[in-house]
């Protein structure tokens, strides 16, 4: 599961605008701020690549990547800006929903959870939209390494509480992953667990 090659396709506006194409794709949603620009760039080893999406203007939009020529990495808007107005944070929703409901390729939704803190109410509601729409989803814990830096930062807790709350949305328990794009933590799991979920 070695990522060798990453291409930047392009950026759409709308879930129609995509790229026609039945390679299968992987897309990955969080919280602005969960570390997805981090856990990409860590994925790929690509600074630049993941960059593109930060570039004011396109924070918006669905991005994709193509990986070794067969298989696309789509970042997705984040939501969840602290101070948005209502309509923008649950923006995800609307803009997103589509995208999720209709993209034939998409083998999995990545969601992307900062395990630092407690479970956050937009967090769940979106894993909840999820398994209650019997969407295939991995959910990746970001920043597992700030357990052991912060006292009574409990981490752990944090993963089991989440994982506790959704529960009754899921027919069956989504797998799961704890990453640390700063010590590299899950990485080399996630690759080879998108893998798996290719050749399925
Ligand atoms: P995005 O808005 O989801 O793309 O988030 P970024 O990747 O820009 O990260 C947001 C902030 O969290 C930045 O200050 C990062 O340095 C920090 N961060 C991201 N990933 C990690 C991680 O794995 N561990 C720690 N400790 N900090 C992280």
């Amino acid at each position: 599961a070695k990522v060798k090659e990453v291409q930047f396709i392009g950026s759409s506006i709308r879930p129609k605008d995509c790229p026609k194409d039945e390679r299968p794709e992987f897309a990955m949603l969080g919280r602005s701020n969960v570390g997805k620009s981090s856990l990409i760039n860590s994925l790929v080893r690509k600074k630049e690549v993941a960059l593109t999406s930060k570039k004011p203007g396109k924070t918006q939009l669905i991005n994709h990547f193509l990986v070794n020529r067969s298989w696309y990495l789509v970042d997705l808007p984040g939501y969840g800006f602290a101070n948005a107005p209502e309509s923008a944070r649950m923006d995800w929703s609307s803009f997103t929903k589509g995208y999720f409901l209709n993209r034939e390729s998409l083998v999995s939704i990545l969601l992307l959870v900062d395990a630092s803190v407690p479970p956050q109410k937009i967090d769940l509601d979106c894993a909840n939209w999820i398994g209650r729409n019997n969407l295939p989803m991995t959910i990746v814990f970001t920043k597992c390494d700030k357990m052991k830096n912060k006292k009574g930062n409990r981490p752990d807790e944090n993963i089991k509480s989440f994982q506790e709350l959704i529960k009754e949305s899921y027919k069956i328990y989504p797998p799961w992953i704890m990453t640390s794009s700063v010590t590299g933590l899950g990485r080399d799991e996630l690759l080879l667990h998108m893998s798996q979920l290719r050749n399925y």
